[in-house]
């Protein structure tokens, strides 16, 4: 297939005319269930009246001013945010990576003009995932993303996640800050666990460090609250998160507290797109739908179910998923740790019609919007199991060439995460 596009990404040969909720539809008419959500990015499902309707209505009035001028969208869009989390400033950008870039500056900064200009290194883990620019790239510190892109960015030391005592050893007088993802996307749909959390909290504490969590992946409802964060109760000083915010509009955000927003001057950083007020129309539709009243409560219902039945296919055929120990990850951000090549897998089950996202650690991702239903959820697990049935009557071999679905992003890459 040639075409015009950078061979980037190692595509499907399938294109989607139309969605509807969970379910996409090819222009042939076939349909498929949607467990990747874009990446974890159609939180409401697809062509939600209410969002549709906002951004179509937005861009009727005013799509875009640039950040010369108020934007009283973005104005309303932060401090819903900042009312419904630890936060007292956000600042608007596009996407994860950009979020994540903003972040690393904002950590030195606020180190720099406390007092302490030498800080400006960060602690990163492997098998994490930051982004695809220079320095998130660093962040990530995934040596075959790395390749061919010249000296890695310089400020950036890695740890093996969920390791204290390798994290205490790390800390030196350059030391700005921590970025840990709640739990690993990419890199297999790995949980921190609280203790962990808690004790990068009591580090950074002692050794006057800040603590950032990327929840590009995780927040927005994903895990069941507003932030995966929350389910630890340590609260950072500091967070990003994108993927899910626009509801499949460009949309990313810095999130922070004031003693580190207040350094972030005028003039400090800036974003031509960023925060504009068709993507904040965006962003406060989706937390019309994400902060109503049991929204929440609901997803981590349906979450439950999807693990419980998850669990009982794996345990059904551990030949294929691995048994029910296998299952990881918290509410809608589901992973299944397969026994044969994740990306068979993920190949057999586009052949049954039902979309997943392969990942690190071999693990198969369902990240469904966050509108899923229960009868959707056994619908997918149906299809799941069906593909799992394929992958054993044909042989991994058979889906092995297919459908990668991603960029190289995650799947075998990220395992072979390597830092001096
Ligand atoms: C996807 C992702 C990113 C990068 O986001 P982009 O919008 O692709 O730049 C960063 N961090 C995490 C945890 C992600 O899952």
């Amino acid at each position: 297939m040639t075409s015009a596009l950078m061979p980037t990404y190692n595509r499907a040969d399938l294109a989607f005319e139309r969605g509807e909720g969970v379910w996409l539809y090819t222009a042939e008419g076939r349909r498929f269930l949607d467990f990747a959500s874009g990446i974890a990015t159609i939180s409401l499902g697809h062509a939600h009246p209410h969002l549709v309707r906002t951004i179509t209505e937005q861009a009727a009035r005013v799509m875009h001013v640039s950040n010369l001028y108020r934007v009283p969208e973005a104005e309303r869009l932060a401090e819903r945010l900042c009312a419904a989390s630890f936060a007292s400033q956000v600042f608007f950008c596009n996407s994860g990576a950009e979020a994540n870039e903003g972040l690393i500056k904002l950590l030195r900064r606020a180190q720099a003009k406390s007092g302490h200009p030498e800080r400006y290194r960060v602690i990163c883990f492997d098998g994490a995932f930051h982004g695809r620019t220079l320095a998130t790239l660093a962040a990530t510190g995934n040596a075959k993303y790395l390749d061919g892109f010249g000296p890695e960015v310089d400020g950036f030391d890695h740890v093996p996640f969920g390791n204290l005592n390798a994290l205490r050893d790390a800390i030196g007088p350059q030391t700005a800050g921590i970025l840990c993802e709640p739990i690993q996307g990419e890199g297999g749909v790995r949980p921190a666990d609280t203790a962990f959390l808690r004790g990068l909290r009591a580090a950074a504490d002692e050794f006057g460090l800040f603590l950032a969590f990327d929840e590009v992946q995780t927040g927005m409802g994903r895990t069941g609250k507003l932030f995966a964060h929350e389910w630890s109760g340590v609260i950072p000083d500091a967070i990003s998160t994108a993927k899910g915010i626009g509801g499949g509009f460009p949309l990313g955000a810095i999130l922070a507290r004031e003693e580190l927003a207040r350094h972030m001057t005028a003039g400090t950083h800036g974003t031509t797109f960023g925060g504009n007020p068709l993507a904040c129309a965006a962003g406060n539709a989706v937390l019309d739908v994400i902060l109503a009243p049991g929204f929440l409560e609901g997803v981590q219902q349906v979450a439950a179910h999807l693990h419980r039945r998850l669990a009982a296919l794996a345990g059904a055929m551990p030949e294929v998923f691995g048994g029910p120990d296998s299952v990881r990850g918290m509410g809608l951000l589901a992973g299944i740790r397969a026994n044969v090549p994740n990306t068979a897998l993920q190949a057999a089950a586009l052949a049954e019609g039902l979309l997943v996202v392969a990942a690190g650690d071999n693990v198969l991702r369902l990240l469904p919007p966050l509108i899923v239903t229960e009868a959707e959820c056994d619908e997918a697990v149906a299809r799941l199991g069906r593909a799992g049935q394929r992958v054993m009557e044909q042989g991994a071999e058979a889906f092995g060439a297919g459908y990668a679905g991603l960029p190289p992003v995650g799947a075998e890459a990220v395992v072979e995460t390597v830092r001096s």
